[in-house]
């Protein structure tokens, strides 16, 4: 068959190869969502992924968020009013860059899910802002879904609350009255082997289990966000739910590009 377009077709192939992990672990593809990587992609190329039906996009900074979220929403509420076939249904962000406390507030009404909270002072920052916009309208509970991310890999300048504090802070943050426990992220060190990669997997998959045999989060508690280009693969054979890729989609970064968060 002709290639549609070269999105197109590495869309396919990450699709295939999510499936092919899930099979092979004897998992239900449909329990691992693609969430598309667009902080180096066009606006056009992000569209464009919208019409061949990805509706989870993320980003790693709020202001890029702020700048780009209204008009890819608003793109993809007149393909649905125009019934264009293969169109995602809805549209979901996802925020996965480290969340600093003075951009808590404008991040909430711009995500449905934040990736990165690693600490209880942000935690408590996203609590007290949301106590002041009051509950959502569109979320499936009234609560903010939040994951905790975990330092699973244990380098030392990698964001993500340590190991061994994990549960602790969960299980602070499910008190909160405006904050859900939705699950873990984690990331493999650059360059690390299969070995070192699924043991931050399968590391970060047994701290959520704690979690779940202590009931944090009850039944909100079912997100694994683990696997990026490099590694989604064997993060869905460890149990990811939301593997995060980006250039296997759209190509590496930019030449001279350093940022990786805010
Ligand atoms: C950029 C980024 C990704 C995607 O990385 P690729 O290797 O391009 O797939 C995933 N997760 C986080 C946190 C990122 O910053």
């Amino acid at each position: 068959m002709a290639s549609k377009s070269p999105l197109a077709d590495k869309l396919k192939d990450v699709r295939d190869r999510i499936a092919r992990a899930a099979a092979k672990a004897k998992r239900d593809p449909a329990e691992v969502t693609l969430v598309a990587v667009t902080k180096y992609a066009a606006p056009e190329v992000i569209r464009e992924l919208i019409k061949l039906g990805v509706g989870d996009l993320a980003e790693n900074r709020v202001q890029q968020l702020a700048q780009r979220s209204p008009q890819i929403s608003e793109f993809h509420q007149r393909l649905l009013s125009s019934k264009d076939e293969g169109v995602a249904p809805r549209l979901r962000w996802h925020l996965i860059g480290h969340l600093q406390r003075n951009k808590a507030k404008q991040a909430l009404p711009l995500v449905q899910l934040i990736h990165t909270v690693d600490s209880l002072r942000l935690a408590e920052e996203l609590d007290a802002a949301l106590e002041k916009v009051g509950p959502r309208a569109d979320g499936p509970t009234k609560k903010f879904p939040i994951l905790v991310q975990v330092n699973a890999s244990e380098e030392s300048q990698k964001s993500g609350v340590a190991v061994g504090a994990t549960l602790h802070l969960a299980e602070q943050i499910a008190t909160m009255p405006n904050l859900q426990v939705a699950g873990l992220m984690t990331m493999t060190a650059m360059d690390a082997s299969e070995a070192e990669c699924r043991q931050v997997f399968s590391r970060t998959r047994e701290l959520f289990e704690e979690l779940k045999w202590h009931k944090i989060g009850g039944a909100g508690l079912r997100h694994l966000s683990m696997g990026m280009s490099q590694d989604y693969e064997w993060a869905i054979e460890e149990g990811a739910t939301l593997v995060r890729v980006g250039s296997a989609l759209f190509g590496g970064k930019p030449e001279g590009d350093s940022s990786e968060e805010d």
